[in-house]
């Protein structure tokens, strides 16, 4: 943990909270071999220490695959996904860069005869995505405002199962969402691109369209995003530096403007004040919070 997914912790802590709600533990350990049990249990430990406490959960993703296959095998009946064999180079060379960071899928693979298909299997496991249509899809984020994208345009068609056989994190989010009752989404802004997709996958599955909340990244020098190696911003440097719970989520408030001062403070102190109407002018320079 850093303060930048502490921040995000925090945030989604407060959001929810705020308006009542219940917090959910979800564990997304999709990817079973970069998610050991020791790290599991630390995130777990860290969170009650900090006073992030959960209502429901954890929930993992490791034994949902059942639930996966029901919703892809739904997307396949009705003719909304094909077989993608493009390398990583072939999408690069293909597709232009958008909006900064995502690329935009050529549609390269949609129009493959059952022949090709075949005969590319033979070659090399496929990646499965999914139609997308020439559509605005439209939020009001509870931070960042009106959002709104072209899926055709801004997106193309997306990945929904890895060449590897995992489901891809867009599918699996959207169908625990779904069936755990998850109606208020906070995370990271590098999220905030992913979610007209997922909206409109909740369509197609029959889910309901959630609340959305995109908090800013808090990033290290030169724009970087923190990672293990800010070991400032590490959450045991923080408690080493700071000594209590309190201080670090005081400091971390403080630093991203969440408060005024970095004075120590608990979560359940900031929840008595917090202000869910005051976020889009709290955060207005909204993408990144410098933490140096
Ligand atoms: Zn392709």
């Amino acid at each position: 943990m850093h303060a930048g997914n502490i921040f995000a912790a925090l945030m989604s802590w407060l959001i929810v909270k705020a308006q009542g709600g219940r917090i959910v533990l979800r564990i997304e350990d999709l990817d079973v071999e970069r998610s050991k049990s020791s790290y599991i249990d630390q995130i777990q430990r860290d969170f009650e220490n900090l006073g992030l406490t959960w209502d429901e959960g954890p929930y993992f993703q490791n034994n949902r695959n059942e639930a996966y296959q029901a919703a892809f095998d739904s997307l396949v009946d009705r003719g909304l996904v094909y077989p993608c064999f493009c390398t990583r180079a072939d999408l690069h060379a293909a597709s232009a860069p958008h909006r900064g960071e995502k690329l935009v899928y050529a549609g390269t693979c949609r129009d493959l005869s059952p022949e090709d298909v075949r005969t590319r299997m033979a070659d090399r496991k496929p990646s499965y995505r999914l139609v997308v249509p020439n559509e605005v899809y439209k939020l009001t984020d509870r931070i960042q405002g009106p959002y709104e994208q072209n899926l055709a345009i801004d997106c193309g068609d997306y990945v929904i199962r890895r060449s590897d056989g995992l489901f891809a994190y867009q599918l699996a989010v959207v169908v625990d969402d779904g069936e755990q009752g998850v109606n208020c989404i906070v995370r990271g802004m590098d999220l905030l691109c992913s979610t007209p997709q997922q909206m409109y996958m909740q369509d197609l599955l029959g889910y309901e369209t959630a609340q959305y909340a995109h908090v800013p990244l808090v990033v290290g020098e030169k724009d970087r995003r923190l990672s293990k190696r800010d070991y400032d911003a590490a959450l045991d440097e923080l408690l080493a530096a700071y000594k209590t719970p309190e201080a670090v989520i005081g400091h971390i408030a403080g630093i991203t403007g969440l408060t005024p001062t970095t004075e120590p403070v608990s979560c359940e102190e900031l929840l008595a004040s917090f202000d869910l109407d005051a976020l889009p002018r709290l955060f207005p320079d909204n993408v990144q919070i410098q933490w140096w």
